[in-house]
C-alpha cells in the first residue's frame, strides 16, 4: 500500500516526499486509514515505528479539507478571529483555539512532535502548529498562542497553567492525540489529562498511542475512546532487528570510564547517545570524555530549555558527536545519525532499556545498543531479558577483560528459551536465586564515589554490597 492509495491529500503527499517517505510503516498503513474514518483508535506501537506520522497524517488531512482556496476571502484563521484581535494586546481576551491537541509526555518529544508536523505540513500554509513546554517563557508562549495555532502539541503540567488562565479554549477541539500515553502515567501525569480530556468536547475523534496497552493505560484508554480500533504493532524496532545489542561486564568504576572511553573510540560510530543514571553523572561523564579529547555534551532535566535545544539542535547539525543523557532527557530524540547507545548505567525499569536503544537504529538504519554492566546488577540484566524476551550476548574487549569472567549458560530447562530459566551466568544458582542475591544494591560501587567520579578508598562503601563489590576486585 502506498500513501497516495491511502488516501491523503496531495499537498501531504508532496511533503511525504520531499521527505524520502516511499512507504507507510506498518503502523502507519493500519492507523492512517481509520483515522480518516474518524475513527478513535488505542494503538500499541514501540519507538521507531513511525508512530508520529500515524496520527499527523490523518489530522493534516482533516485539516487540509477544511482549509480555504488560496486567493478565497478569507483563511481559516482570519475567519476565526478578525484581523485586530490577533495581537499580543488581544490574547488575554480571547483564548487560542486549536483543532487538534497533541499530549507529550516530554518537551523534547513534544519539540520532535511539532518539527515532523511543519515537516508534513509545509505545504498547508493555513495550518500552524506550536508547542506549548514548561521551561519556555510565558511572553514566548502567549505569542504563540496568540497566533491561534490549528494545533496545539503540549506537556500538560504547562497546558493545564494557560487552561487555568483561560488562554486557551477547547470548544472547536476535533482532535486528541495522548501520545506515549504510558510514560505520561509513569510520570505521575493521569490527573493533569483527565483534567484536560475533560474540558475538551466529547464529539472530538482520541488516537492514544502507548508502548503498551495493559493495566492502567488500557483503562484510561478505554474511558477516554469511543470504540476505539485496537492497533497492535510489532515494529520493527521493538523486536530489535535493526539494533545489535551487546554487554559488557566490568569491575568497578573505573573500569567501566576506561571500556567506554576506548569503545568510543570505534571510527564505527557516527554519533553516539551514553545514558546515566543520574544527572551529575551526565554532566561528570561528558565533562571527562570532552577532558579525554572526545567530542561530548550533557542533556538532563536540570538544564534550561533553551540549553537543552541548543545542544539538541547541535547533535542534529553533527556538532556533537556524543551527547550523554538522562532517561527523562533522551525520551523523544530522534536522531537518525545515532549510531550506538551506551548504557553506562542500566535504566530502573526493562522498558526505558527499549526506549533507550530506540534512540539508534531509526528509520530504518542499523545500530548497535552497548551495555556496561557490573556483576551485582544481573538482576537488572535478567528483567530487561525477560522483558525483551531474548538473551543479551555478553562480549569480552580484549585488554579491558572484567576481572572476574561471566559464566557459561546452564542448560536451559525443556521447553523454556534460553532468557527464561535457569541463571545463565552463574552456575549451580537455579533462577530467582541470583535475583535475591544480587537485587539489593542497584549499583553498590558507586557509595565510593567522589563527584569528580573517582573512587574513594573502599573503606567508605556504606553497606555490605559496596564492600563485596570492592573485595570481588
Ligand atoms: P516515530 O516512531 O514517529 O518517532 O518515527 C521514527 C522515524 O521514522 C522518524 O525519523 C520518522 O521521520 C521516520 N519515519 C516515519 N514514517 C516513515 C516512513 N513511512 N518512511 C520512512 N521513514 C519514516
Amino acid at each position: 500500500m502506498t500513501f497516495a492509495e491511502i488516501g491523503l491529500h496531495p499537498a501531504i503527499l508532496a511533503a511525504l516526499t520531499d521527505s524520502g517517505y516511499s512507504v507507510p510503516t506498518a503502523v502507519q498503513i493500519q492507523a492512517i486509514p481509520a483515522a480518516i474514518e474518524g475513527r478513535d483508535l488505542m494503538v500499541s506501537s514501540q519507538t521507531g515505528s513511525g508512530k508520529t506520522a500515524a496520527f499527523m497524517l490523518p489530522a493534516l488531512h482533516h485539516l487540509a479539507l477544511q482549509e480555504r482556496p488560496p486567493g478565497g476571502p478569507r483563511s481559516l484563521r482570519q475567519e476565526r478571529r478578525p484581523a485586530a484581535a490577533r495581537g499580543y494586546e488581544r490574547q488575554r481576551f480571547q483564548a487560542a483555539q486549536p483543532r487538534m491537541l497533541v499530549l507529550t509526555p516530554t518537551r523534547e518529544l513534544a519539540l520532535q512532535v511539532t518539527a515532523a508536523t511543519e515537516k508534513y505540513g509545509r505545504q498547508l500554509h493555513q495550518v500552524r502548529a506550536v508547542a506549548i513546554l514548561g521551561g519556555m517563557p510565558y511572553p514566548k508562549q502567549m505569542e504563540l498562542l496568540g497566533r491561534n495555532p490549528e494545533i496545539l502539541v503540549a506537556t500538560p503540567g504547562r497546558l493545564i497553567d494557560h487552561m487555568s488562565s483561560g488562554k486557551i479554549d477547547f470548544a472547536r477541539l476535533q482532535m486528541l492525540v495522548l501520545d506515549e500515553a504510558d510514560r505520561m502515567l509513569d510520570m505521575g501525569f493521569i490527573e493533569d489529562i483527565e483534567r484536560i480530556v475533560a474540558a475538551t468536547p466529547a464529539t472530538r475523534q482520541t488516537m492514544l498511542f502507548s508502548a503498551t496497552l495493559d493495566g492502567t493505560v488500557g483503562e484510561m484508554a478505554q474511558r477516554m475512546t469511543r470504540n476505539a480500533l485496537r492497533i497492535q504493532v510489532d515494529a520493527p524496532s521493538s523486536r530489535h532487528e535493526h539494533i545489535e545489542q551487546r554487554m559488557h561486564f566490568v569491575d568497578d568504576l573505573a573500569h567501566k570510564n576506561r571500556l567506554l572511553d576506548h569503545l568510543l573510540r570505534d571510527a564505527a560510530i557516527d554519533q553516539a547517545l551514553v545514558f546515566t543514571a543520574t544527572k551529575r553523572d551526565a554532566d561528570n561523564v561528558s565533562d571527562r570524555l570532552n577532558v579525554a579529547g572526545l567530542n561530548a555534551a550533557a542533556l538532563h532535566g536540570d538544564m534550561h530549555q533553551g540549553a537543552r535545544n541548543r545542544t539538541l539542535a547541535a547533535v542534529r547539525r553533527g556538532q556533537v558527536r556524543i551527547l550523554v543523557a538522562t532517561d527523562v532527557a533522551a525520551r523523544g530524540i530522534d536522531v537518525p545519525t545515532i549510531t550506538h547507545v551506551f548504557n553506562y548505567d542500566l535504566p530502573k525499569a526493562a522498558e526505558d532499556y527499549v526506549h533507550r536503544i530506540g534512540r539508534t537504529g531509526r528509520a530504518g538504519r542499523s545500530g548497535l545498543a552497548i551495555s556496561l554492566v557490573h556483576h551485582a546488577e544481573q538482576f537488572n540484566v535478567r528483567k530487561i531479558e525477560r522483558f525483551i524476551r531474548q538473551p543479551i550476548p555478553v562480549e569480552v574487549v580484549a585488554g579491558h577483560e572484567p576481572t572476574r569472567h561471566p559464566a557459561p549458560a546452564k542448560p536451559r530447562p525443556p521447553g523454556k528459551p534460553a532468557w527464561q530459566g535457569a541463571d545463565k551466568r552463574t552456575p549451580g544458582l537455579p533462577a530467582g536465586q541470583a535475583d535475591k542475591r544480587f537485587a539489593k544494591p542497584a549499583a553498590p560501587w558507586r557509595d565510593g564515589l567522589s563527584r569528580t567520579g573517582r573512587h574513594d578508598s573502599p573503606q567508605k562503601a556504606s553497606h555490605g554490597g559496596g564492600r563485596r563489590a570492592y573485595g570481588e576486585r
